[in-house]
């Protein structure tokens, strides 16, 4: 049976230009070795650049194209000459919230031949999935500004949880909990400062957690949480937070697990009503950006989880297996892996993987 699967492609700006063609080259080349399966990608030059042509970062109708497609596939928004809160709520976050991708994963795992900076810490002891809640909370967007500029000036940004909201997502970590080997979960929340929408939080996670009663569970600090993806990561398995709480803690991960170049996340509709969209967690990179520098790992584990996403396992185990060869090899390791490969080495040698 031929498959042929239509990807939106969206580079976006800085490395985000750089590393998605060179995701394309890899899928394509998976595709060449499994001739029933194909990619077909419509390509979006939204971003900085049609800002300073249009005005905007995307057309106001740019979703519709989109609809249709069974993934998207995401580089980075944010252009040094662009305020970023223009080039994240016009572009990224217009995506994930038109298309209601409430939430936003993120594995994290320590590939081989990568250092991690913890010093106690085997590679396997730290495996790790984040869930954000990737629609409302502190990013809902709402809130405002007036007097601007005058010393009576105001500014908020409110804080917005709901009951369907929370629910849904914490669901979906659970469920996702109860498919990992260790079927553990920590819920992170920060009810003794914020003492109304993250009491409502707790309150739903145990109610969640009585629909899950082979999944163990625990309540973390968001604060302490940080001590203690340090200090006893092996204690930590499928990890929910809210949407500020995730965006701090995976970054955290990222980190720990050797590298913000190599961390994948997919922005996902589990009801699959919209795409899904599938991206690296770098943003633009101003500083490496156009100089080949970048890794390119993230967005290759990136398209991983859109294989896995799409049902096809075996193609996303196979791009898995070529990614972590490659890894093992520190001549191939970038400049954020201390080492001296180009993003092209990095591209060819998973390339040459797959097509063994
Ligand atoms: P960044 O991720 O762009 O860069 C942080 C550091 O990590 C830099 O030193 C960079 O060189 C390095 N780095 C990141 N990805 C790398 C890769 N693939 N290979 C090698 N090194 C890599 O974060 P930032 O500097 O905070 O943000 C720069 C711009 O990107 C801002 O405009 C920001 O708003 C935007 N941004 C966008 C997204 C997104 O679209 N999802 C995410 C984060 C930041
Ligand atoms: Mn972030």
């Amino acid at each position: 049976m031929n498959k042929k699967y239509q990807i939106a492609s969206i580079p976006g700006d800085g490395i985000g230009k750089e590393v998605i063609p060179e995701c394309e080259k890899v899928l394509h080349a998976l595709s060449a070795q499994n001739k029933n399966i194909e990619f077909n990608f419509e390509h979006f030059d939204w971003g900085g650049d049609y800002y300073r042509k249009h005005g905007v970062m995307m057309p106001e109708d740019g979703l519709d194209p989109l609809r249709s497609k069974d993934a998207i596939l995401f580089g980075s928004a944010g252009d040094p000459k662009i305020p970023d809160h223009i080039t994240l709520w016009g572009l990224r976050l217009k995506i994930c919230q038109g298309f209601d991708q409430y939430a936003n994963v993120r594995p994290t795992r320590i590939l081989p031949g990568i250092q991690t900076p913890l010093r106690n810490c085997q590679p396997d002891q730290l495996d790790w999935v984040i869930v954000r809640e990737n629609s409302e909370g502190e990013y809902s967007g709402l809130g405002g500004r007036a007097h601007q500029g005058h010393p009576i000036e105001v500014a908020s940004d409110m804080s917005i949880l709901t009951r369907v909201g929370v629910e849904r997502v914490q669901r979906y970590a659970f469920r996702l909990a109860q498919s990992r080997p260790r079927k553990h979960i920590t819920v992170i929340t920060k009810s003794n400062a914020q003492r109304h929408a993250m009491v409502m939080w707790d309150e739903i996670a145990v109610q969640v957690a009585k629909e899950f009663p082979d999944v163990t569970w625990d309540k973390e600090l968001v604060d302490a949480a940080t001590a203690r993806m340090v200090n006893h990561p092996e204690s930590l398995d499928t990890i929910v937070a809210t949407n500020l709480h995730a965006d701090v803690l995976s970054d955290l991960a990222a980190a720990l697990a050797g590298s913000l170049g190599i961390a994948p996340t997919g922005n996902i509709d589990p009801e699959r009503r919209y795409p899904s969209m599938f991206e690296p967690i770098h943003g633009s990179a101003f500083d490496i950006m156009g100089k080949g520098l970048a890794n390119p790992i993230g967005t290759f584990w990136s398209a991983v989880m859109m294989l896995d996403f799409l049902g096809e396992k075996d193609l996303g185990a196979k791009l898995m297996q070529a990614i972590e060869k490659v890894t093992a090899n520190p001549k191939l390791h970038t400049r954020d892996l201390g080492g001296t490969a180009m993003m092209k080495d990095v591209t060819d040698a998973v390339i040459a993987e797959i097509s063994k």
